[in-house]
């Protein structure tokens, strides 16, 4: 049993909590929705009056907030408060920067900090099976992996501070690319005459091939079922796929890294998501635009 803070309780983190109360954690949850606090008491977690107040004789604290600037925020707040020995773990999708700037602030406490974002949306955090990647130091990681193991099914050590985030937007990256480009050759079969589950047949076994188009083919009634069978509703929003999307074109932008598909990628999801509605939708939705 560990003692753990938690905060941020929203979609994911919500279902996180509940999972490490579940296996007999003693946490102590804080968010800034009353909403996700009664949810957080459901689930068995007892709900703290402060960020600093939940972090207090903490043995781990677990952050899941939207932005860089929330979980900096919150860690400025709480540093002073924490128990020696405490270690900092945050899986929220933030940019590389403030993850090293967190990372710094605690060890100048004599804390270790971990980034560990997570691969997997609300249904993996509800269910306990999501995969983290993690940055920071070995001492780090090794006393953050337990926890992390009891909300997920995969914990990969990704490398020193920022290296969790830099594997996170780099694999995100790949993945609105090769959605974006999935959807326009759909598109295109289409305006050829091309039957699209012939299409997906022939393409799914040749170099075509990618988890975008044979997990998660935005085609409706095409493959596995994935949201394009539910109207596009629940999967990953094309608001947070932009998120990431930005995160790597700033990442790129101060790294002096080239990645014209990445910007291409970005510009795409702004201007679908800027549509009426869209923004809610999940990221395949895109080739409704096509
Ligand atoms: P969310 O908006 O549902 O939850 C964020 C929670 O943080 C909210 O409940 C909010 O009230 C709380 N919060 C904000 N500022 C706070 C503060 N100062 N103190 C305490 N609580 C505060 O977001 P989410 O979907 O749970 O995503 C969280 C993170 O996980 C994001 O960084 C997101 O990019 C990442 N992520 C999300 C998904 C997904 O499918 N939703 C998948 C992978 C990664």
């Amino acid at each position: 049993m560990t003692r753990i803070a938690f905060i941020g309780l929203g979609n994911m983190g919500g279902g996180m909590a509940a999972n490490l109360a579940a296996r007999r954690h003693e946490v102590a949850a804080f968010d800034l929705s009353a909403d996700a606090l009664a949810r957080a008491a459901d689930a068995g977690c007892r709900i703290a009056d402060s960020a600093a107040d939940a972090a207090r004789a903490a043995d781990a604290v677990v952050t899941m907030l939207p932005a860089g600037q929330h979980v900096e925020a919150v860690y400025r707040e709480i540093l002073g408060s924490l128990a020696p020995g405490a270690v900092l773990i945050d899986c929220s999708t933030i940019d590389v920067a403030t993850a090293r700037t967190i990372a710094a602030l605690a060890r100048e406490q004599g804390l270790e900090a971990v980034d560990a974002p997570v691969s997997g949306g609300i249904a993996a955090a509800a269910a306990g099976t999501l995969t983290f990647m993690v940055g920071g130091s070995a001492d780090g990681f090794a006393r953050a992996r337990p926890i992390l193991a009891d909300m997920g099914k995969a914990v990969i050590h990704a490398g020193d501070h920022g290296a969790g985030q830099a594997a996170k937007i780099c694999n995100n990256m790949i993945l609105g690319a090769t959605m974006l480009v999935t959807c326009e050759a759909f598109a295109l079969a289409e305006k050829l005459g091309l039957d699209a589950q012939a299409f997906y047949d022939v393409a799914s076994v040749s170099s075509g091939q990618s988890w975008s188009m044979t997990s998660y083919c935005p085609v409706p009634g095409v493959g596995p079922e994935t949201p394009a069978d539910r109207d596009y509703r629940g999967g990953f929003a094309a608001a947070l796929m932009l998120k990431d999307l930005k995160l790597a074109q700033e990442a790129a932008a101060t790294a002096g890294a080239r990645t014209p598909m990445g910007a291409l990628a970005e510009q795409s999801y702004a201007a679908f998501v800027a549509g009426e509605g869209h923004a809610a939708l999940d990221f395949s939705a895109i080739i409704k635009t096509l």
